[in-house]
């Protein structure tokens, strides 16, 4: 089965409707085994101008004794959510359907599950991306909240529960995380840290979150009848390197604002230290083997080396100072 939809070349610019696979039922179809696997698998020609280009579309394997959804481009999780239940309705016309659906970031990873019996080993209840437990997770983020919060800094403690809140709202249904956030609000009262940009007090922005996001302490939809993971990884002995990819697809929405013109460069590092924060957030929030300290470190290092060359060097002694004080983290050149 296929589906329509609508794309721009990306040699001529012009749009035009491609057609790519929707659902493979490869136990009614075995043959459709070779189609994934071929090299032309989902290319799609524009009429304009005859170039040929890759459409990474969405969709769904019905196999044997699992089922794959690829999702193949970047989507929030809820989003997500919205893909996959679209995809698992298409159910093919038999009866001995799988109750696993397993989901892939990008083809590639899928191309390599199917070869790698490995792989499918390191999986996430989709149901812990909706609703993580944060009480389990001793968090850097909490860690850096509350430091915050004893060094009488509340305001920024509140700035970096919104932040993380903002970019992923399903935290709001952590209880732990819901009480933190008011408190810190309750805590500031009238003061604001530099970086708010918003003119109201802290209190009066967490009843904004309050009344947008009440909704998701009490999340009841599921994907029924299924059991559906995630599986951010490419295989257990590249793990590293295929787990990062993994994160970006999840957590690249959460680096937009640092694109904001209102930073200059010392904002604009420090706007990168939230960031790193909120993936941070983000990668636990996906699940981690070990979410570890080390790992967290080597997030903050990659995501603003690129903006750290630029920086006056007393910037570069007090942001470090800043950093390193309720991170315990370095900042390396
Ligand atoms: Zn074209």
């Amino acid at each position: 089965m296929k589906w329509d939809l609508e794309l721009a070349c990306r040699k001529c610019g012009k749009p035009y409707v491609a057609t790519p696979w929707k659902a493979l039922d490869v136990v009614t179809n075995p043959g459709l085994r070779d189609v994934i696997t071929a090299p032309d698998f989902n290319m799609n020609g524009c009429p304009a101008c005859g170039y040929s280009q890759a459409v990474n579309a969405p969709f769904i394997l019905w196999e044997a004794h699992f089922n794959a959804v690829v999702l193949g481009q970047r989507f929030k999780i809820d989003e997500a959510i919205g893909v996959i239940k679209t995809l698992v309705d298409t159910r093919p016309d038999r009866t001995d359907v799988a109750e696993l659906v397993i989901v892939f970031g990008v083809f590639e990873q899928l191309k390599k599950a199917l070869t790698n019996t490995n792989l499918t080993s390191f999986r996430i209840p989709i149901w812990d991306l909706l609703i993580r437990d944060w009480s389990g997770v001793k968090h850097p983020l909490e860690d850096a909240a509350d430091a915050l919060v004893q060094r009488d800094m509340p305001e920024r403690a509140f700035i970096l529960y919104a932040e993380a809140i903002r970019h992923v709202p399903e935290l709001y249904a952590d209880t732990d995380v819901r009480e933190k956030f008011l408190m810190s609000a309750h805590l500031a009262g009238t003061r604001r840290a530099p970086e708010q940009i918003d003119d109201r007090t802290a209190l009066e922005q967490a009843q904004e979150y309050e009344e947008k996001l009440a909704h998701f302490a009490n999340q009841g939809e599921f994907l029924a009848p299924y059991q559906v993971d995630y599986c951010p990884i490419d295989e257990a002995s590249d793990m590293d390197k295929g787990f990062l990819e993994g994160d970006r697809h999840a957590s690249t929405v959460a680096l937009k604002h640092i694109e904001l013109p209102r930073m200059g460069d010392y904002e604009r590092v420090r706007g990168c230290l939230l960031v790193s924060f909120v993936l941070s957030a983000t990668e636990n929030w996906l699940g981690t083997l070990e979410p570890s300290l080390t790992r967290w470190r080597a997030l903050n290092q990659m995501r603003f080396d690129a903006h750290w060359p630029r920086l006056h060097p007393n910037s570069k002694d007090e942001l470090r100072k800043w950093f390193h004080s309720f991170t315990g983290a370095s900042i390396l050149e």
